[in-house]
């Protein structure tokens, strides 16, 4: 399934995403938050839909999209977790995962607008792939870990760099801002994707592409990723693990070309969906 989140009538929506367009499920009753998640929404809102889908007609027009899950309590990101981006900061590949937190009050919908921080020269682009949790997962082992995942989606990992690296304490200064995690289209869950090791994710800037890289280099993989972080805290449903970024940033280029107003990011994933947004100035 893709479950999807959109705008209806002022309100945040909660849809499935078929090959015939977008669905509105409110009338399940649930929105695609922790409880859902927690009380084994996904198989119940699965056998609901085989039920509906054969009479059920898509929405009309292009909505607006929200995040595919809500209420997430927390985001982990994972720092260097590609190769070819740990070299393009200077940066040794990490014998063990880093892990930093982003504020979920960054969470947008894919296609939302990104607000360039005041005071941000640095403004940066990441795209990932996150991992949802789907339960309580705490001092799980790696053979057990897929079992803690409802699915996955494409984030993209805004980063200002001077916030990040130049004020001192930790990253999450400059992970955290207002609009910084769109995320989406789509929650989609494990079936659909044959190999999540082994997916393209891609992102341009005005249409010329700056990172072209795929899962299969991930450094510490997901079992690995959501085994080590239950090692640290109990990860709760709807929780998002953010996998790293490849190669590709402006923060690795000889002479960084920061985003400014104006400019236009879309990224996507194998299976995952793209997303776009327009940069703008805060005012
Ligand atoms: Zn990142």
């Amino acid at each position: 399934m893709k479950l999807v989140r959109f705008i209806q009538d002022g309100k945040e929506t909660p849809g499935i995403q078929t090959d015939r367009g977008v669905f509105d499920v409110s009338a399940f009753g649930e929105d695609f938050d922790p409880a859902f998640l927690q009380q084994d929404g996904l198989s119940r809102l699965r056998q609901w839909w085989e039920s509906q889908q054969k009479h059920a007609e898509p929405i009309a027009g292009e909505p607006r999209l929200c995040p595919p899950v809500c209420r997430s309590s927390k985001i982990i990101c994972i720092g260097l977790n590609y190769v070819d981006h740990a070299r393009e900061t200077g940066a040794t590949p990490p014998a063990e995962p880093i892990i930093f937190f982003k504020a979920t009050s960054s969470i947008i919908g894919p296609n939302d607008t990104v607000i360039i921080p005041p005071g941000s020269t640095k403004t940066d682009w990441e795209v990932e792939l996150a991992v949802v949790i789907g339960k309580k997962a705490s001092y799980v082992s790696e053979a057990q870990a897929m079992e803690y995942v409802a699915g996955y989606c494409l984030h993209n990992d805004y980063s200002e760099r001077a916030f990040q690296l130049e004020r001192g304490g930790q990253w999450v200064k400059g992970k955290s801002c207002d609009t910084f995690a769109p995320l989406g289209p789509w929650l989609v869950t494990p079936e659909e994707i044959p190999d999540v090791n082994h997916l393209r994710l891609w992102l341009t800037v005005n249409g010329e592409t700056m990172q072209d890289g795929n899962t299969s280099d991930l450094i510490f993989k997901i079992p690995t990723l959501v085994s080590y972080v239950s090692q640290f805290m109990s990860l709760l449903p709807g929780d998002i693990i953010s996998t790293g970024t490849p190669a590709g940033v402006a923060l690795g280029m000889k002479t960084p070309r920061y985003l400014k107003e104006g400019d236009v990011v879309a990224c996507g994933i194998d299976g995952l969906g793209s997303s776009q947004q327009v940069l703008k100035k805060f005012v």
